[in-house]
């Protein structure tokens, strides 16, 4: 019999949102008739903006005539969408970022889930805990996690605690890792790292010649002036780091599907004979490998988002999300709870009151409001006792499920 990556079946089966969708259905079924709220999945739930729609819908159009038809596309994406995120994500803040340093994919996940393809299989990591669990497993899969432990910690990362006692900044690694996570604003906490405090990092990592994957995925959250958009808003960082961007949480596309990675020119890694590498040259040639380009009609959906209307559109929608987190975040204090997130952020995160576990007040919430979160837990062993909630609903559902918070 053949042999498998065995890396795989070090990972643990369950996954998250599926024991949260099991939760939920079980509770459903016994108790009929109840309505319940759910503020659990990280995923959108407003509608694609008008300027998107009506350019899918003209790619569409372009698709059914021979003359405008498009067939496989650049890996790399197409120049329309690499020539608007330059001018409008970066150009527009005063980062120079080029066309070619721009590659367009299918969505954050898949670009911070693949990004090993290119590192060294025996290279040191290091993520936040609690972390977006993409991270670790992906690691875990590449061969880098070393073994579970029975803390719930994997031998061969190094862990950045982030808690409600260091302010969720996490200290600067022990380990020398020659890779790190970094996810801002992060997932799942909702809290973020001011242009001094990233500058930290991007100093640690150019003297320790590190490189930084900088998951800036809820970027259009930003609200405070002082938090950078872009890491590459930090002198020096073009040596040191990798960004990934996404349209689902900024534009909805969670279903679409379309995100991009950012690879500097300067970005230098070596090979086993001590030879520098570009990785702008590595990940092109993964790319153009492994990956035949987003869709056109998507790319076209996209490239809308950074017309006049289009960022009018984004931004109400953005806007309603945080108006949600707001009023979530005010009333998980008001009912007394220790909470960050929720001002740069769809997300809140709170501390379990009376020392529960996050699974036991999942269970609590659930039962007696009647609101579905999920348990800190799952994303770090530094989760426990933590719980997320998102502003993901609408406004009403988020009033409603805040008045039942209140009389937990
Ligand atoms: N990165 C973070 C931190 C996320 O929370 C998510 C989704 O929840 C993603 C990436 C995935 O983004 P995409 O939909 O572009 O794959």
């Amino acid at each position: 019999m053949f042999r498998v990556n065995d890396n795989f079946c070090k990972l643990p089966s369950a996954y998250l949102f599926s024991q949260v969708a099991e939760k939920v259905r079980g509770y459903i079924e016994a108790h009929p008739g109840v309505e319940v709220i759910r503020m659990g999945i990280g995923d959108v739930t407003r509608p694609i903006c008008d300027a998107a729609v009506q350019a899918m819908h003209e790619a569409v159009d372009d698709e059914a005539d021979a003359a405008r038809f498009h067939g496989y596309g650049p890996e790399q994406g197409y120049e329309f969408l690499r020539a608007a995120i330059a001018e409008n994500d970066y150009r527009a803040r005063g980062v120079e970022i080029s066309e070619s340093e721009i590659f367009i994919g299918d969505g954050a996940k898949s670009d911070t889930g693949k990004i090993g393809d290119i590192l060294w299989p025996g290279s040191r990591v290091a993520v936040t805990d609690p972390v977006y669990p993409v991270y670790v497993d992906t690691n875990v899969m590449g061969g880098r996690g070393g073994d579970l432990c029975t803390d719930g910690y994997w031998s061969g990362i190094e862990y950045l605690r982030c808690d409600f006692d260091n302010g969720f900044v996490p200290s600067l690694p022990m380990g020398q890792p020659d890779v790190i996570y970094l996810c801002y604003p992060n997932n799942p906490t909702g809290t973020v790292l001011t242009r001094a405090q990233l500058a930290e990092w991007v100093d640690y990592a150019r003297h320790n010649g590190s490189l930084i994957l900088f998951d800036a995925a809820y970027e259009a959250y930003i609200t405070q002036d002082d938090v950078p958009h872009s890491i590459y808003e930090i002198d020096g960082a073009r040596e040191v780091a990798i960004e990934f961007r996404s349209f689902s949480k900024t534009a909805g596309f969670t279903g679409l599907r379309c995100g991009y990675t950012v690879v500097p020119k300067e970005l230098k890694g070596h090979d086993g004979a001590g030879r520098e590498v570009s990785l702008n040259a590595l990940w092109n040639r993964r790319q153009s490998t492994k990956f035949n380009g987003a869709s056109y009609i998507v790319q076209r959906g996209a490239a809308a988002i950074y017309t006049d209307a289009g960022k009018e559109q984004v931004r109400t929608t953005i806007d309603y999300y945080l108006r949600n987190a707001g009023l979530l975040y005010d009333g998980v204090r008001n009912a007394g709870l220790e909470a960050v997130g929720g001002k740069n952020s769809p997300y809140v995160w709170l501390r379990t009151p009376d020392g529960m576990t996050s699974w036991e007040f999942f269970d609590r919430l659930l039962d007696r409001c009647h609101v579905v979160g999920t348990p800190g837990i799952g994303f770090g062993p530094a989760g426990e006792g933590c719980f997320r909630l998102t502003g993901f609903n609408t406004y009403e559902n988020t009033q409603k499920a805040i008045e039942r918070l209140g009389k937990l």
